[in-house]
C-alpha cells in the first residue's frame, strides 16, 4: 500500500490532494471497523501515497514540499468524513452507538505502550507541528489506524456534549476496555527484564489531541484512578488551549511548546510540566525535556543547549528507542515544576 512507483503517480497524488474536499460515502448501518476501511478505501490510500511523498528522500523536492503542505488538511478532510458517516447512522438510530465501542479503545505498541488513539481533528497545530507530526508516519498513518483515531474521537465528542445519561452510558461502555489496559499496562511493567522499574501508565493521547474533550479526558483519568486503586497513571502530551480544563490531579500533563508556538505559554496548566519539540533540532533551554525531532529517515542534530529526551537522541540506537530501553520516566512522574 501506498508504493509510490513512478513520477507520474506522484503528481497524481498529488492533483487528487488539491481538490480533496472530503467525501459523502454512505456506510452499512451496522458498520464493522473494517467496512469503514473499504468503504473510504481510495481516501486512505491516497492519503498514505502523500504522507509517504511528503516524507521521501528520493522525490524532486517541489513535489515533497508540496505534499508536506497538504498533509494535515487532507488527513482532517478524511476524518472528518468518517465521523459524518457515522453520525448519520447514529441520528438514525441511538442504539447504533454501541458499534463505537467494538475492536479496542486503546492500543499498544512496544514504543508507546498502551495508549489512546484520536483523530489529528483535535489538534490546534502550530505551523510546525502539523505536518511534521509523526502522526503522518507509516504505521500512524494507515487506514486502521485513521478509522480508530476517528472512532474514539466521536466517542469524547458525544461524551462532551450530551447528557449525563449518555456520559454514564459511555463509561460504562468503556469500563471493560479499561480494564483490559490498566492490565496491560501493569504487565508491561512487570516484564521489564531490568533492575528499572516505574509505575504503570497509559497515555491520552499517542495521536490527536484529548484536551479537545477536557470532560471526557478527566472521566476517563478518573476511570482509569478508580479501577487500578490508583496505581495506574494517566499521561498527557498537549499544547491545545483547552489544557487549562484538564484536572492535574487526575493526570499527568506535559505541555508542549516549540518554535513556532512560544506564545502558547500562557495555556500551561499549573503543576504542569513544560517540554519542547525541537523541530529541526533547535532545543530549548527553558523547558524540561526538548525531543529533538526525527523520524525513520531523518534524525536532526540537537541546536542549541538543553536537556533532551534519550530516546529521541542521534546517538541512540534504533531498536532503543522506548523510555524503558534508556530506563528513563522523566515524563511520566508528577511534575515538579510550575
Ligand atoms: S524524556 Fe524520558 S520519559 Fe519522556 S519520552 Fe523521553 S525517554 Fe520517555
Amino acid at each position: 500500500m501506498g508504493r509510490l512507483n513512478s513520477l507520474s503517480d506522484k503528481k497524481n497524488t498529488l492533483s487528487w490532494a488539491n481538490s480533496y474536499q472530503g467525501t459523502h460515502v454512505k456506510i452499512p448501518n451496522n458498520f464493522k471497523l473494517s467496512t469503514i476501511s473499504n468503504f473510504y478505501d481510495i481516501e486512505l490510500k491516497k492519503y498514505f501515497a502523500l504522507s509517504a511523498l511528503s516524507r521521501s528522500t528520493s522525490s524532486p523536492k517541489e513535489l515533497v514540499d508540496r505534499a508536506y503542505n497538504l498533509i494535515f488538511r487532507i488527513r482532517t478532510k478524511i476524518e472528518k468524513s468518517i465521523t459524518e458517516s457515522i453520525k448519520e447512522i447514529l441520528h438514525k438510530d441511538e442504539l447504533a452507538m454501541e458499534l463505537l465501542f467494538q475492536g479496542s479503545f486503546f492500543g499498544c505498541s512496544k514504543k508507546q505502550g498502551v495508549s489512546v488513539r484520536l483523530p489529528l481533528t483535535s489538534c490546534v497545530p502550530s505551523k510546525l507541528c502539523g505536518a511534521a507530526c509523526y502522526a503522518h508516519d507509516v504505521l500512524d498513518a494507515a487506514p486502521a489506524s485513521i478509522v480508530r483515531g476517528a472512532i474514539n474521537g466521536l466517542i469524547a465528542e458525544i461524551y462532551e456534549k450530551e447528557d449525563k445519561n449518555t456520559k454514564k452510558y459511555i463509561m460504562t461502555q468503556l469500563t471493560s476496555h479499561t480494564k483490559i489496559a490498566i492490565n496491560t499496562s501493569i504487565n508491561e511493567v512487570s516484564q521489564l527484564q531490568t533492575a528499572w522499574n516505574r509505575r504503570p501508565y497509559i497515555r491520552f493521547s499517542h495521536v490527536g489531541e484529548i484536551s479537545e474533550w477536557p470532560k471526557f479526558c478527566n472521566a476517563l483519568a478518573k476511570q482509569v484512578k478508580d479501577i487500578s486503586n490508583e496505581s495506574v497513571d494517566a499521561i498527557i502530551y498537549t499544547r491545545h488551549p483547552k489544557a487549562k480544563y484538564i484536572d492535574t490531579d487526575l493526570s499527568i500533563v506535559n505541555f508542549t511548546l516549540d518554535k513556532g508556538s512560544e506564545n502558547r505559554i500562557g495555556w500551561k496548566p499549573d503543576k504542569s510540566r513544560l517540554v519542547y519539540s525541537a523541530f529541526e533540532g533547535e532545543i530549548s533551554p527553558d523547558v524540561e525535556i526538548n525531543f529533538l525531532e526525527h523520524h525513520r529517515w531523518i534524525h536532526l542534530e540537537p541546536i542549541g543547549s538543553g536537556n533532551i529526551c534519550p530516546t529521541t537522541l542521534p546517538e541512540t540506537k534504533t531498536e532503543d528507542r522506548s523510555c524503558d530501553k534508556v530506563e528513563c520516566n522523566l515524563c511520566f512522574i508528577k511534575p515538579t515544576l510550575n
